[in-house]
């Protein structure tokens, strides 16, 4: 069976919940009207203008709905949409006593359902069996629950799988909240009956609903089966990471069965294990777990053990292996843009360049290891000393204060601060003045993709390497590691341009 996308349709009057279905896409097979939602709605009609399989769910406030009228109108609702074509109703567990009353013709199914806005229960498999006890023949059981952090989620993905390969009964189980998105774009994974969407922005019928086109365009929702690859970015926060949008539309150009995951973790080392039987594939790491994640993997590379942090985990078999692709790539970039300078061909031609390395935070230190192991000469500076002081003496480096870089004499200027992001993007971490022609100069922030610091190193004659091809070189890296299959470089880098609007 395959797992349905269920658009619901949370319009206010009968005329908009007509058009809202009628413009839905064929690739859409199901959608659920929530009658209370609207105003005195003319039942017969939006069922005749429904072409596709409908859910009719009449939700009472007590199980999160908005139907404030007579218990007898809200059923009389229900049995009219079943009567007039509705291939499934939903009723809320505390109304099962009131089935007899919808006199479901056959063909229409029976959704009975319980909500929990709160929390997730510590046991959901007794829930699970208490709605199965509770359910008529060829009803389908569904539990849908507020995750409080990831684990809930992966504890509603394990559960619902488990009970759906036990009991052979139809279920859906769904964790609402930003923490609960895995078990929405997952439901395929674990042989759920279907999952729901919103129509569009701002239209979600319970918290954590993501638009049907971002299931079909971002996650490839109709490509995930039983047997897809799971990946994803693990990070706190997540929402801004452009990392699943890469990263999927690479799988999907390649044709591989795979999916990329934001993962909102608040500590990897519950979260890790636990989602571990969901043929997980790898991890992007990010800030905050960067560290942490080093001690949760079997095997790291040399860089990582001196860094003492990763932000690549491939599993092969059981064991999993740790990377830094952000310091490769990073000094990937640099190494390019000293061979178009006509420094040399080879991987040496860092060997003995003088670096001014500006920033001492995660992206410093980062290229600080990086250049020292390619046999650069560095000098650090950054605004807060004590850091820079501390990080010269990690990687046997000079120090300057930020406000002597004019004293400094150098080859490759690297800027690792965040100065110049956007939307402060005047900003520059140096005065232009001491940017030199023939020196090469690097800028992390990659947004925008031509930072101030580039326009005024490429007008002053140098030559320029940028946080664009940093970032999308880390994660052509990291698409390799996982997938043996050479990354889809355009693509990749096509999307972050999208992405920034460019
Ligand atoms: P971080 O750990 O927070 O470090 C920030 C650095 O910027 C510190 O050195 C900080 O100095 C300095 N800084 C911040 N505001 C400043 C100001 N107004 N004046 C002078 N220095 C200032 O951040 P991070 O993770 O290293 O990231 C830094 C930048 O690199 C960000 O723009 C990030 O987007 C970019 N980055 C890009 C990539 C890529 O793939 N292209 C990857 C990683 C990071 P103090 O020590 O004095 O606070």
């Amino acid at each position: 069976m395959k797992t349905r996308l269920c658009v619901a349709i949370t319009e206010q009057t009968t005329a908009r919940a007509v058009e809202a279905v009628r413009a839905l896409p064929p690739d859409v097979s199901t959608v659920e009207v929530r009658f209370d939602y609207i105003a005195e709605p003319d039942v017969e009609r939006i069922c005749r203008a429904c072409d596709r399989e409908m859910i009719a769910t009449c939700r009472p406030p007590r199980q999160g709905g908005r139907f404030y009228g007579e218990e007898p109108d809200r059923l009389d609702i229900l049995r009219r949409a079943a009567a007039a074509g509705a291939a499934f109703v939903d009723l809320e567990e505390d109304s099962r006593h009131k089935i007899g009353f919808l006199a479901l013709p056959a063909g229409c199914r029976l959704i009975l359902s319980s909500h929990d806005f709160s929390r997730t229960p510590d046991d959901l498999p007794s829930v699970f069996a208490r709605l199965h006890s509770l359910a008529p023949d060829g009803a389908i059981v569904k539990l849908a629950t507020k995750a409080e952090s990831i684990i809930d989620a992966v504890c509603m993905l394990r559960d619902v799988r488990e009970f759906i390969l036990e009991t052979g009964c139809d279920a859906i189980g769904l964790c609402m909240g930003e923490e609960g998105l895995i078990t929405r774009i997952l439901a395929p994974k674990v042989g759920a009956f279907l999952t729901f969407a919103s129509a569009g922005q701002g239209g979600e019928s319970a918290p954590g609903q993501l638009p049907f086109r971002e299931m079909l365009d971002l996650y490839h929702f109709d490509r995930i089966g039983p047997r897809t690859r799971v990946y994803g970015v693990i990070a706190n926060p997540v929402g801004h990471s452009m990392s699943p949008a890469i990263h999927n539309a690479a799988f999907a150009h390649v044709g591989l069965d795979a999916v990329y995951l934001p993962l909102k973790v608040h500590a990897v080392e519950p979260f890790v294990p636990a989602f571990r039987p969901f043929d997980v594939g790898g991890y992007s790491v990010t800030i905050p777990h960067k560290e942490a994640m080093v001690a949760l993997v079997d095997e790291v590379e040399p860089l990582v053990e001196e860094i003492g942090a990763l932000n690549t985990v491939v599993y092969d078999g059981d064991r999993a292996f740790g990377y830094n692709t952000d310091v490769n790539a990073a000094v990937g970039a640099i190494r390019e843009a000293c061979v178009q300078a006509g420094w040399g061909e080879d991987e040496n031609v860092l060997l003995g360049q003088k670096v001014l390395l500006i920033g001492a935070g995660g992206a410093g230190r980062a290229l600080a290891h990086g250049l020292k192991a390619a046999g650069a000469l560095l000098t650090v500076a950054n605004r807060t000393v004590e850091r820079a002081e501390r990080l010269a003496a990690e990687v046997d480096a000079e120090f300057v204060p930020l406000d002597g870089v004019d004293t400094v004499e150098y080859d490759i200027l690297v800027n690792t601060t965040s100065v110049g992001m956007s939307p402060k993007v005047d900003a520059m971490p140096v005065p232009a003045e001491i940017l030199n022609a023939g020196t090469v100069v690097f800028d992390a922030v990659y947004n925008p993709l031509e930072t101030r610091l580039l326009r005024c190193a490429r007008e002053a004659g140098c030559i320029v390497a940028t946080g664009f091809q940093w970032f999308v070189g880390q994660a052509a890296a990291q698409f390799e590691l996982w997938t043996q299959h050479a990354a889809p470089l355009e693509i990749m880098a096509d999307v972050v341009r999208r992405k920034l609007g460019h």
